[in-house]
């Protein structure tokens, strides 16, 4: 099997697994608990957390520890609307994670306004429109992703929290850095960083096991706790802490640390993976030009369905997705895609690739030497491909002309090779 949907979850790596044994065995306690063999699993939280914390940069106080990012997510947003009631406005962008934009839409529903700021066509964020939307004395907070999910596209976090920040320093900035943590550093002590309030991740997404995240809360910040009932995580999330998942955490953060080469690594892959591709005629690069992680491509094949691409490409033993993990049960483009006005006849058609540091070279050259055949093939069978002059029936002309402008260079290029 060649995984590449590393951006949905990922293979826990042998060390953290090694290293999450012991809390499975004989370090079964309770940390809370007084005796002295507890003391044991009270260090190793301790430690974990110490771990975490200098690698964001921060105090070891200010890591909660819970289950998964969308916990963080809704703690954050929620418990921010909890601690300051007289605040009712929210911003974010049209492009988070359902983990974000649901909680938004029930927030919206008892009463908050919420903007939501659009992107341009790399996916980039509206600057103007983020500025324009700040509301000095009525802004509760800013939510705003670090990575995209879909098309690894980087928002400018510590810029806006900054220009955040210089309008009304009670605003609280929040970023969902689920897809960015591990995979590129982030240091919450360095210019413009200090002004991000929370910070939310998710074990899963970097090697760690499901069910463990984490909430970054910079010290003071008013946000009420979502879970009540025990002391555990100095009052700011109740219930007894998953030591094992936790120690399995804190190892991931560690093993990503001792191979920083990872991530050039799996950028030379991502972009040997998008050369390869471009050779495929009327195919885009979603996200291309615009800051990304190194880890994801997104590529749209016109006049194709993601589902039928992601078939072929399984039985060719390769697993990738045709959208974010939650939203592709359903049958509607993505709502990323959209809001970067991906033509019709290509948001159908899109298939995120997204690598780890164990994507190896000869996965990437497979699915380069697969992929023309599956596209040709399922172009024979679509609708939307003219099979006369070879090229997809776009309603949308300014779209064709440019993919024609595109296909002709590229046919110039192997020509003059
Ligand atoms: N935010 C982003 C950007 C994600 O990609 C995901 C998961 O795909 C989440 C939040 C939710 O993470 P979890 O499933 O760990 O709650």
């Amino acid at each position: 099997m060649i995984y590449l949907d590393n951006n949905a979850t990922t293979a826990v790596a042998p060390e953290v697994t090694e290293a999450m044994l012991p809390y499975f065995g004989d370090i079964f306690y309770n940390p809370s608990s007084m005796y002295e063999c507890a003391k044991t699993a009270a260090a190793a939280l301790k430690e974990a957390r110490h771990v975490i914390a200098s690698a964001l940069g921060v105090r070891d106080d200010e890591i909660t520890f819970n289950s998964c990012a969308t916990e963080s997510i809704n703690t954050a947003i929620r418990g921010a609307a909890a601690a300051n009631p007289k605040r009712k406005h929210i911003i974010t962008s049209v492009v988070e994670h359902p983990a974000v934009l649901e909680v938004c839409r029930e927030m919206a529903r008892n009463g908050y306004e919420v903007d939501y700021i659009g992107v341009n066509e790399k996916g980039e964020i509206d600057m103007r429109q983020f500025v324009r939307a700040l509301r000095a004395h009525e802004t509760l907070m800013v939510t705003i992703m670090h990575a995209n999910n879909e098309t690894g596209v980087l928002f400018p976090i510590a810029k806006l929290a900054t220009l955040t920040k210089q309008l009304d320093a009670q605003i609280l900035f929040h970023t969902d850095a689920t897809q960015s943590v591990t995979k590129m550093d982030i240091d919450l002590s360095a210019d413009g960083y200090e002004h991000i309030d929370m910070l939310s991740f998710s074990g899963h997404k970097m090697h760690a096991p499901k069910g463990i995240g984490a909430l970054f809360m910079r010290q003071k910040t008013p946000c009420r706790p979502f879970l009540l009932g025990g002391h555990q995580e100095r009052g700011k999330r109740a219930g007894t802490e998953n030591l094992p998942y936790i120690v399995g955490l804190a190892k991931a953060f560690e093993v990503a640390a001792a191979d920083k080469a990872a991530e050039f690594r799996i950028e030379r892959m991502r972009n040997r993976l998008e050369r390869g591709l471009l050779d495929i005629p009327y195919i885009v690069v979603n996200g291309r030009g615009a800051e990304r992680l190194p880890n994801t491509s997104n590529v749209s094949f016109h006049a194709i369905e993601g589902e039928g691409i992601l078939y072929q490409l399984d039985l060719e033993g390769i697993a990738a997705s045709s959208g974010s993990a939650c939203t592709s049960g359903t049958l509607d483009p993505s709502h990323v895609l959209q809001a970067m006005h991906v033509p019709f006849t290509a948001v159908h058609g899109s298939i995120r690739f997204s690598l780890s540091r164990y994507t190896q070279p000869e996965d990437i050259e497979h699915v380069i030497k697969v992929m023309p055949g599956i596209v040709e093939r399922l172009r024979k069978l679509s609708p939307f491909w003219d099979k006369d002059a070879s090229e997809p029936l776009i309603t949308d002309a300014e779209h064709l002309q440019a993919a024609r402008i595109e296909a002709a260079k590229k046919a110039a290029s192997v020509v003059g090779r």
